[in-house]
């Protein structure tokens, strides 16, 4: 396998979009009488689920699919079970999604007692992974993961998202009780912050180090941060935490943080939309809630091939339902009119380099692609780099030929998962 140095010559032009100075307060969508939960496990037809069609689930219950599953959710409402079934994802894995209906006259923020959540890092995993921003529990608690550095990133991932900044300037004494109370529970030695140098919270943190991340897309994404700040080159095929490295959201700090503080998990996830005219909107709502019904409140109208994508416009994916729940780790929403999606094109490379100039990783992606489009993923990883991409889609942006390569290489990625995990 080639494992080249990483990052030396790109010169991209895209800044991430910063925090407005007075940002409104984000609009509240009612709570659906349905919620969508899914359940990181799939469905086994030959065992019963814990969970069938008309059961009752509480409040806080943790939602398992077997006795010995390690999965969980947990119902932000109490309600009724109305449908469990088969959730497949963009690239055809699949999952389970259980539809709740919620009794009446309650939602999530309603009173009910829920489970004691000690202080420890254990007690957390078992009930908070699901929280708004998705918080890495699990890999915190795993006794296996050699974590030496914890990078709170109140940065955005993609161009036009604000949440997390918005999160972080505004929610600042969470996110410091949240460092604290993440600090009291985990043995790792380096907790850091990683700051937009726009957002001026940069001295807040005392004890923590922090970084400044510059607005040049894509500096924020986790293997830059790795080599502009920890010195740590990122090794093709290994994750950051392969690497000791864990990265986690403002958003998840302050969800513990307010966990702990109302001594209650809380449900309600901040999501920035960018409608059809490019507008702006920032939204809370309850994880679960089906997308369309944002749509509705928001006058947003979905027509036939208009586009939805979860993410935003560098690395964002398109969903092909209106009926997708929100999920604890989506940040963004953009709606794409049919009339002006860009188009992609299934012709030839015209050899023009862009994509191997404006590539971070300095991937050789014009070959790459070839590989990718025959199907060889092994030697895509080979001789072409693939696993030292860093997915920012900088390539797939400049493309002369409209070539899908983000598309390739994030299928070509999960091929090459799927081929090594049978080896
Ligand atoms: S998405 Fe494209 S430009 Fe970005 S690292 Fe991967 S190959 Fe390079
Ligand atoms: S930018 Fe597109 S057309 Fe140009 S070399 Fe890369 S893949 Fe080929």
């Amino acid at each position: 396998m080639i494992k080249r140095s990483f990052f030396a010559l790109a010169q991209p032009t895209l800044e991430y979009d910063p925090l407005e100075p007075d940002p409104k307060t984000p609009e509240v969508i009612q709570s659906p009488d349905n919620l969508i939960l899914l359940v990181n496990e799939t469905l086994k037809s030959t065992k019963d689920t814990l969970f069938k069609k008309g059961d009752r689930v509480e409040k806080f219950e943790r939602i398992r699919l077997y006795e010995d599953s390690t999965e969980y959710n947990v119902s932000p409402v109490a309600g009724t079970v109305q449908r469990i079934d088969i959730f497949a994802d963009d690239f055809g894995n699949t999952i389970t999604y259980l539809v709740i209906k919620k009794d009446k006259d309650q939602d999530s923020s309603s009173d009910q007692q829920s489970p004691a959540i000690s202080p420890d890092i254990r007690s957390a995993d078992g009930l908070l992974r699901n929280l708004p921003g998705a918080p890495p529990l699990k890999k915190l608690a795993d006794p296996d993961l050699k974590l030496n550095t914890l990078v709170v990133t109140c940065t955005d991932d993609d161009l036009l998202c604000t949440t997390q900044q918005y999160l972080a300037k505004t929610e600042l004494a969470h996110l410091k009780e949240g460092l604290g109370i993440l600090k009291s529970m985990v043995s790792i030695p380096k907790i850091c912050v990683a700051v937009p140098e726009s957002l001026n919270i940069k001295n807040e943190f005392d004890s923590f180090q922090t970084f400044s991340i510059s607005a040049t897309y894509p500096e924020a994404l986790p293997e830059l941060v790795l080599k502009d700040h920890l010195n740590i080159i990122p090794v093709p095929g290994q994750t950051p935490e392969e690497q000791g490295v864990c990265f986690m959201s403002a958003e998840a700090v302050i969800s513990i943080a307010k966990a702990y503080d109302q001594k209650t998990p809380v449900f309600e996830k901040l999501l920035t939309i960018i409608g059809k005219d490019g507008a702006r909107t920032r939204i809370k709502a309850t994880i679960g809630t089906p997308l369309r019904l944002i749509f509705n409140q928001l006058n947003i109208h979905i027509n036939d091939m208009d586009r939805i994508v979860v993410g935003g416009p560098m690395r964002g994916s398109a969903t092909f339902s209106i009926h997708h729940p929100l999920q604890p780790d989506m940040d963004m929403i953009m709606v794409q009119d049919r009339d002006i999606i860009p188009e992609l094109s299934d012709s030839a490379c015209v050899n023009c380099g862009k994509c191997v100039k404006i590539c971070p990783a300095q991937i050789p992606v014009n070959l790459l692609v070839r590989y990718l489009a025959a199907d060889q993923y092994e030697e895509a990883a080979d001789g072409f780099d693939l696993e030292s991409c860093i997915e920012c889609g900088l390539c797939a942006y400049v493309c002369t030929a409209r070539i899908p390569l983000f598309q390739y290489i994030r299928l070509g990625k999960h091929e090459l998962s799927k081929l090594r995990a049978d080896i």
